[in-house]
């Protein structure tokens, strides 16, 4: 994807997002329009959703309408934001449990200096009714001691169960921030920080790895024809042809809109292809049905660049040669698969 797909795409996203403002006279505060830009984007299906429907039943949408579906949809997945409320209450969380530490000390010193005044009250004394106060003072004491130790007991118990929850929470941030919502691969922020891990780790041990990256052929036309929520049927359904190609080491992401990328630790050019290969077959094989209407939509195809790590690669010259890869395969015709050692891309690469 080059920087001008990116600019044409987000141009159309942002005109229409300032459209919407503009029709149902919402100001254009960044928030409102960040809202507009996800909805014509149409990557957030429930947002989208929620807002067809208001807009079905009264026409228009109001501002008050807006900053609820903004709350609703946008907001929670705000990581930044939900990282400072987990942290937040874990700080809460420690925080308690270290003034429980400081009362379960203050208890056993308080123990131990009357067991000292016993002790001491007991060596002078052969008078058995003052041995008596002693002892039930005593037992008092231990009565006392060992009912706080149950109550921090359970208190600590309950701040075990918040923090692993907390944990859990912090699991699925991270999680989320790793994954395309749409298609569940990997995103782009997973797949260059995994390409950076494996170029670190190729430097050292000379094992090259690989990059495909796959495009859908054709998809504005795709979407044209069938709109863009059948448009991101076809695009899990890549993801899902990709998938089931790939083994365990292997990393697939959402590249970018229509684009794919798999990282293929320990996997040379030769052998990289051959997945591609797969992956394309497995895409090109499968009849596309509406569900809806059991509409007979015919075949999608896509096309393949890969590329192979050398020394003194950066993740950009890499995936710079797995790109020039894919629009030799476009050029071909599209539906194939082509390598950096095809000699269309090195003359290619020769020009460039
Ligand atoms: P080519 O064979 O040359 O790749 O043709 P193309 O039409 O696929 O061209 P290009 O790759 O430039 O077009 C990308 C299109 O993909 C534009 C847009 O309609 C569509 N697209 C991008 N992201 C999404 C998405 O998330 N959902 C849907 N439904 N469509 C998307
Ligand atoms: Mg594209
Ligand atoms: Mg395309």
């Amino acid at each position: 994807m080059s920087d001008r797909d990116d600019f044409k795409r987000t141009i159309v996203y942002g005109d229409n997002a300032v459209g919407h403002l503009r029709k149902n006279e919402i100001p254009a505060y960044p928030r409102n329009y960040e809202l507009w830009y996800t909805y014509a984007a149409g990557f957030n299906h429930a947002l989208n959703k929620t807002i067809n429907e208001i807009i079905r039943q009264r026409g228009k949408i109001t501002l008050a309408e807006v900053n609820k579906v903004y709350d609703q949809f946008i907001a929670p997945t705000r990581i930044g934001e939900r990282i400072d409320e987990v942290g937040g209450r874990l700080s809460e969380e420690i925080n308690g449990v270290s003034g429980m530490i400081e009362s379960s000390m203050k208890t056993a010193s308080n123990y131990t200096s009357s067991l000292g005044v016993a002790r001491q009250a007991l060596v002078g004394t052969r008078d058995t009714e003052a041995v008596d106060v002693i002892v039930g003072n005593l037992i008092e004491e231990t009565r006392k001691t060992e009912a706080t130790n149950r109550q921090l007991e359970s208190q600590l118990a309950v701040s075990r169960r918040q923090i692993a929850e907390l944990q859990e929470s912090l699991e699925a941030i991270r999680y989320e921030s790793l994954v395309d919502e749409l298609t569940t691969l990997a995103n782009r922020k997973h797949f260059d920080q995994s390409l950076e891990r494996l170029i670190a780790e190729a430097q050292h041990t000379n094992v090259p790895f690989s990059v495909l990256f796959t495009d859908i052929d054709h998809f504005k036309r795709f979407n044209d024809t069938y709109g863009h929520q059948t448009g991101d049927q076809v695009l899990r359904l890549v993801a899902l042809a990709v998938k089931q190609n790939i083994k365990g080491q292997d990393i697939a992401c959402r590249y970018g809109g229509e684009e794919f990328a798999v990282l293929l630790p320990r996997t040379n050019l030769e052998q990289s292809a051959v997945i591609a290969e797969y992956i394309r077959e497995a895409v090109f094989s499968k009849e596309l049905i509406k569900r809806s209407t059991g509409e007979v939509l015919g075949r999608i195809t896509i096309s393949i660049g890969v590329s192979e790590w050398r020394r003194g690669d950066t993740g950009s010259s890499l995936v710079e040669r797995a790109d020039q890869s894919l629009y030799a395969a476009k050029r071909g015709g599209r539906n194939l698969v082509r390598t950096e050692r095809h000699e269309d891309v090195i003359a290619a690469m020769r020009v460039a």
